[in-house]
């Protein structure tokens, strides 16, 4: 059997960490089996889809890193891959589907259906519908079109069990009398989801439907359509839903849940990617860190759990964070200079070692945007000194320090480690001055603050004029 899985977002917005998951699963389930991923577009809720949240979908799926084979942008031999420019077909379907009598039109209003349900709903049993225009004649049909009533079509049920064969889930069965006859194509022409996610389906030749198992009660009605179409029956795959660590469904109250609000704060793509695709999946080793690559050679459903995945937002913060201490030096500074607030001048003076400033804060940073702060230890010096610092710059030693400090540094240009070193070496043994009293006070001295990179990249980074008048401007506080 040919593999062909597809990732059917509706273009509402940005894509939410579920939804994504899902793309990645059908991705894995594609590349591991020589398949076909495919994106369509279901843009059949006319009020809420845009084509501006179209462009964000194939925005974040790039960023991610996820490589749809065909789809919009891409082509196929499939398309159109957007549900709006299909209503011919769903119309063709919906002619063949009235001519057999499997589906019919309904003239009921929204305030008849509406007090129906009610009425339902205090006699405690199903809103369904009660059928009314099931068996309408065509001149009652003709009287109605003629009053101007346009009617939706519904598709006939029969009162049966029907199985969902779910590779996750197991087998689960569904009455069709707790939906009944529902609605396939609104009064306006537009085919609800249920309906045309099964041409599109079918026509598309999807082996494996592969969603969240929101869309599992949705199955049933899905299966009846295939029936009545005469279309094979694909595999499905319902993936448990996503919660938050409360346990709770996963919602924008535990944190950021939309794929740009992680790309804002600087989660590498790959570190997000590799900790979604363990949200339900794991690897038959239990490895935690994985490429595409591996996780391509690895994948399968059957270790797709049937439990829910809690959303760990420690575990991703960590992961990324290891994500980052491995990128080069040259691949860090690209990731990080966009989240940099740095002046020209600074940038002018600075082009050839700003690389390397950005390394050194590496170990301090669990996802891109942090680095700002911590840059700032190069490219500015505080206008107040926390009491912390303070307390180094006001020890006894620290005046003499700086000014001998200084001494060393204004005949350099650049400082070299290994002067550095003696630098610091001869001021140890002429002063005395050590541990903390040397170091802290100076790095309090340079930067106005007791944390940041190691001493001898920031007094090696920076160049000595800049320590010179940052020392300098320590020294006006002290007296
Ligand atoms: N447009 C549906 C959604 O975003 C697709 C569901 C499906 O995969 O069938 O939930």
């Amino acid at each position: 059997m040919s593999i062909r899985v597809r990732f059917a977002p509706s273009p509402t917005g940005h894509i939410h960490v579920g939804n994504a998951r899902t793309a990645i699963f059908n991705y894995f389930f594609a590349r591991a089996n020589n398949g076909v991923f495919i994106l369509r577009i279901e843009d059949t809720d006319l009020e809420r889809s845009t084509l501006e949240s179209e462009q964000i979908i194939y925005e974040d799926l790039q960023w991610l890193g996820l490589d749809w084979d065909e789809g919009p942008l891409k082509g196929g031999s499939y398309g159109p891959y957007r549900q709006t420019e299909r209503f011919d077909i769903y119309n063709r379907y919906t002619m063949e589907l009235l001519k057999k009598g499997l589906a019919y039109e309904c003239f009921c209003s929204k305030e008849e259906l509406d007090a129906s349900r009610e009425k339902s709903m205090r006699d405690g049993v199903q809103p369904i519908y009660n059928g009314k225009c099931r068996g309408l004649s065509n001149s009652e049909k003709e009287d109605l079109k003629n009053k101007g009533i346009r009617p939706s079509i519904r598709f006939k049920t029969v009162d049966r069990d029907v199985v969902v064969h779910d590779i996750i889930k197991g087998d689960v069965t569904f009455p069709t009398n707790v939906f009944g006859d529902f609605v396939i194509v609104r009064p306006d022409g537009v085919p609800v989801y249920n309906y045309a996610v099964v041409i599109d389906d079918a026509l598309m030749k999807i082996s494996h439907v592969i969603r969240g198992d929101d869309h599992l009660s949705n199955t049933p009605k899905q299966i009846l359509i295939y029936e009545a179409l005469g279309f094979d029956i694909p595999h499905f795959a319902h993936i448990p839903m996503i919660l938050g660590p409360d346990h709770s469904k996963l919602s924008k109250r535990h944190g950021d849940t939309s794929l740009n609000l992680f790309k804002e704060k600087g989660y590498l793509p790959e570190a997000l990617f590799n900790f979604m695709t363990l949200l339900s999946w794991s690897a038959p080793d239990d490895r935690e860190i994985l490429t595409k690559d591996e996780t391509i050679s690895l994948f399968s459903l059957d270790k797709v759990s049937k439990s829910p995945a809690v959303f760990d937002f420690a575990k991703l913060k960590w992961m990324n964070g290891h994500y980052i201490r491995n990128l080069s030096k040259d691949q860090l500074a690209e990731r990080v200079k966009p989240f940099l607030h740095i002046s020209d001048d600074f940038k002018t003076k600075y082009n050839d070692r700003i690389a390397d400033m950005i390394f050194s804060i590496k170990d301090k940073i669990e996802f891109l945007s942090e680095a700002d702060d911590w840059f700032k230890v190069y490219t500015s010096y505080p206008e107040a000194i926390e009491d912390e610092g303070m307390e180094f710059l006001k020890l006894p030693t620290t005046k003499d320090l700086f000014e001998l400090f200084i001494s060393y540094l204004k005949p350099l240009k650049t400082l070299e480690l290994e002067k550095y070193k003696e630098i610091i070496h001869e001021i140890q043994s002429s002063k005395g001055v050590k541990g903390k009293a040397l170091f802290m006070a100076l790095r309090v001295g340079i930067t106005g603050t007791t944390k940041g990179p190691d001493l001898d990249k920031i007094c090696t980074l920076l160049y000595p004029d800049d320590i010179i008048t940052r020392l300098k401007k320590s020294l006006e506080k002290i007296c």
